[in-house]
């Protein structure tokens, strides 16, 4: 038996095979100790007619090795095929995808000669759940879905890679003054979380003034922890700033398994023409490497591909006349970093994994004090559209029953009964807000269900409820604007 580590490995579709062959072929010339498993997955095997675009034999391979290095994939368009990124970064629990965005400065060309931010974006939650539903006429809802496991998970994982990778600030991005409930719970934890980390200063951020920041001063920040789709959106921005998207891998990390990948596309119209960059998946396989142990291969390779950068070899999307020296293809790039193998960059700062800990991935949320859960009433959603918001009021006044009251009604989350603006433009979705009539005692789930047999006898149409509860006395739900 060889003492070699097991890695899954699939080529991808578009410019992948290209990049994937340069990457291999770099790191096992440093001496990478990996026997490789080949698995095909992407825009063939949704053609072939499976939706996930992945074969269940494939997954036998990922169980297996537990590391998988991933070229990009072309997802075709309709036809109801699903996101593989998606479905792994699910099915194999990859929680933490950690997107480091560094700039080369002078030798790849940047707005921010002082640019390292690794983006720490969760990657289960959010709005990437994929709940979404088509409601009324015109309306449509897609669910953000925010857990206490998930957050404390992601967060205690940036302030850990902190602490490994000798960085000294971890910051937080979120929209709470909005999403007081959902993005409060991650700020909220992330206060709770980061005063286990006294040896890391931290602060939070509005997202929006954050990201703003992030695109002008990006040397002020140094690990950034976000919600999935904030993270999404922000760490190609970040890469795009420090220098190329061509130029950025990313980990995607979970308690048993580990997905290693370049964070651009396919980009088709390059494939198949020995011109695509192959360092963000280069990079993404320096994270794997450091992540099987391999970190004395990691090094080389990684300062090769420094020195090879700061000699000026580059390919078409970095090159720029008067910095770059010299042009050249996918293969004369990867060949370039291995005729550097053992050297180290002069002017960039050389890397050193050999006493970098791994990050573990495996803590365990704290445990849940249970609080007092009371059902407190239910916000009824009506599709309506034959009156206005008085005329729905007067209507449900009407709908009898004395265990609940009508207390408001809502349309978008603005109140517009009793008491509305005229002005309010009003849509077919209506949420209708029922508080148990006696403060002290609350309701229970059956007369949840005769209030809506009652709406329902009424002619209403009700498209769904959210029931309404009080935690330890604490509203569990957001009041009206
Ligand atoms: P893209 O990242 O493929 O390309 C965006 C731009 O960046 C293009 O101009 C492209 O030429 C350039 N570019 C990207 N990588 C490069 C590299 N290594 N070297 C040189 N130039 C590079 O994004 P896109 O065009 O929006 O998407 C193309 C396909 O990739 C789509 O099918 C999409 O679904 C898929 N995609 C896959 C992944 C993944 O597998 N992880 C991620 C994003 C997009």
């Amino acid at each position: 038996m060889s003492n070699n580590t097991p890695i899954t490995v699939a080529y991808g579709d578009g410019i992948g095979p290209e990049i994937m062959e340069a990457t291999l072929n770099i790191i096992t010339a440093a001496g990478a100790r990996i026997d490789i498993e080949t698995i095909e997955v992407g825009e063939q095997v949704y053609l072939r007619g499976n939706v996930q675009g992945i074969e269940p034999s494939a997954w036998d391979s990922l169980r297996r090795t537990k590391v998988f290095l991933k070229a990009p994939i072309t997802t075709p368009q309709g036809g109801g095929y699903k996101s593989l990124n998606v479905a792994t970064r699910k099915t194999l629990g990859l929680y933490a995808n950690v997107r480091p965005c560094v700039s080369y400065h002078p030798f790849v060309k940047t707005k921010h000669p002082i640019m390292d931010v690794v983006i720490v974006r969760e990657n289960e939650e959010d709005l990437y759940a994929g709940i979404e539903h088509r409601q009324t006429q015109d309306v449509y809802q897609c669910l953000k879905l925010i857990t206490r496991p998930g957050c404390e998970k992601i967060i205690r994982y940036a302030f850990d890679y902190a602490v490994a990778n000798g960085r000294k600030k971890v910051t937080a991005f979120m929209k709470d003054n909005i999403m007081k409930m959902t993005d409060g719970l991650f700020h909220k934890i992330f206060d709770q979380i980061a005063k286990e980390y006294p040896q890391i200063e931290n602060e939070a951020w509005i997202v929006d003034i954050g990201a703003a920041k992030l695109a002008d001063t990006p040397e002020a920040f140094d690990v950034i922890v976000m919600q999935n789709l904030y993270g999404d959106i922000l760490s190609d921005v970040a890469a795009q700033i420090a220098g190329s998207v061509g130029l950025a891998g990313s980990s995607n990390i979970g308690e048993n398994f580990a997905m290693f990948e370049a964070i651009h596309g396919s980009a088709p119209r390059r494939a198949g023409q020995n011109l695509a960059n192959p360092s963000g998946l280069f990079l993404g396989s320096i994270m794997m490497l450091n992540h099987i142990g391999q970190t004395d291969i990691a090094t080389k390779a990684h300062n090769a591909w420094l020195r090879t950068i700061e000699d000026g070899i580059h390919t078409y999307d970095i090159f720029r006349e008067g910095t770059s020296k010299q042009k050249v293809g996918t293969k004369e790039f990867a060949q370039a970093v291995i005729d550097r193998l053992g050297q180290k960059p002069k002017e960039l700062k050389a890397v050193d994994y050999k006493s970098v800990p791994k990050v573990e991935a495996h803590r365990e949320a704290s445990k849940v004090i249970r609080q007092n859960k009371d059902l407190v009433g239910v916000d009824v959603f009506l599709d309506f559209s034959t009156g206005s918001a008085e005329d729905l009021g007067e209507l449900l006044k009407k709908v009898p029953g004395s265990d609940v009251t009508l207390k408001f009604i809502s349309n978008r989350g603005v109140k517009v009964w009793p008491d509305g603006n005229p002005e309010t433009y009003c849509t077919d979705h209506w949420r209708c807000r029922f508080m148990a009539s006696k403060d002290d005692v609350g309701i229970n789930n059956s007369q949840v269900i005769d209030l809506l047999t009652r709406i329902n006898d009424a002619g209403f149409d009700f498209i769904k409820t959210e029931n309404l509860y009080n935690f330890d006395g604490e509203a569990g739900y957001s009041k009206s604007h």
